[in-house]
């Protein structure tokens, strides 16, 4: 049996989901779960607060959520983007980076399937994820959270690397940090010192062929919303757009479609 149904009285079989459709489920409902604690990292760890004491609260007026207010992505809109207690507005980040997580999972699983690689994928997408959250919360990609999957992918690339030698892996690395810490010196302090280590363990991650596309469309992307942010704000040259986001998504992109991207580049000349 490759699925679950159901037979009803009249003889009609409704086919629910078959078993490669129950995994997608998993791997988002999997990811609900998780983006909403990586929230809570991602939130957290800046301000040296514990992630798991004291529990989830409202910002605002310290009411402790009930279970009911902890459902992934359902309780916000079930409480209207407000605090039960006190009707504070809830930031749409949070359901937004649940539902983030749970596509990213489920795309990692449409990926790899199950693989030692969606392992590595499930955690590279859990660190760019808290790193977006913190960016975006504080301008700030901690090194708390940085340094424990650097540490973890140089362990763990060394046996698992489907698509580029250790080596090239290694390469990568080097590069994000040599390319960004040169940028950082040269326009002093334009480029953040998180943004540098990212980027490391974005190569480290990637590969230096990836790593180079990633670097390519992050910029891009991150130009172009710059330039948008001028247009539509009037904000002079010095408003800061916080680069750590605009990273997490050119990896993504490269990740997901890099050496399609590579290979339709070639294919234009
Ligand atoms: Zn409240």
């Amino acid at each position: 049996m490759d699925g679950l149904s159901f037979t009803y009285e009249g003889g009609i079989v409704i086919e629910l989901y078959d078993v490669a459709d129950m995994r997608l489920l998993l791997f988002f409902l999997l990811g609900l779960i998780f983006g909403s604690f990586f929230n809570v990292v991602g939130l957290r760890v800046p301000q040296k607060e514990s992630i798991i004491y004291p529990p989830s609260h409202c910002p605002k007026c310290a009411a402790q959520l009930k279970p009911r207010d902890l459902i992934p992505l359902l309780s916000y809109f079930i409480n209207r983007g407000k605090c039960r207690v006190c009707a504070a507005s809830i930031s749409p980040i949070y359901p937004v980076m649940e539902a983030v997580t749970g596509i990213l999972f489920t795309g990692v699983y449409f990926l790899y399937g199950f693989s030692w690689e969606t392992l590595m994928a499930l955690l590279f997408v859990s660190l760019l994820v808290i790193v977006t959250v913190s960016d975006l919360a504080y301008r700030l990609i901690p090194d708390k959270v940085v340094f424990p999957f650097w540490g973890l992918f140089l362990v763990l690339r060394f046996f698992i690397h489907p698509n580029e030698t250790y080596v090239a892996h290694l390469i990568g690395m080097a590069l994000g940090f040599i390319l960004f810490y040169l940028i950082a010196v040269v326009s002093r302090g334009g480029m953040g010192g998180g943004d540098i280590k990212l980027f490391a363990v974005v190569g480290l991650y990637l590969g230096y062929p990836l790593l180079l596309l990633t670097i390519l469309l992050s910029t891009l992307l991150g130009t172009f919303y710059g330039i948008l942010v001028m247009i539509f704000k009037g904000a002079g040259r010095k408003t800061e757009v916080p680069f750590g986001p605009f990273i997490a998504l050119g990896s993504i992109l490269a990740m997901f479609r890099g050496y399609a991207i590579i290979e339709w580049y070639w294919h234009l000349f």
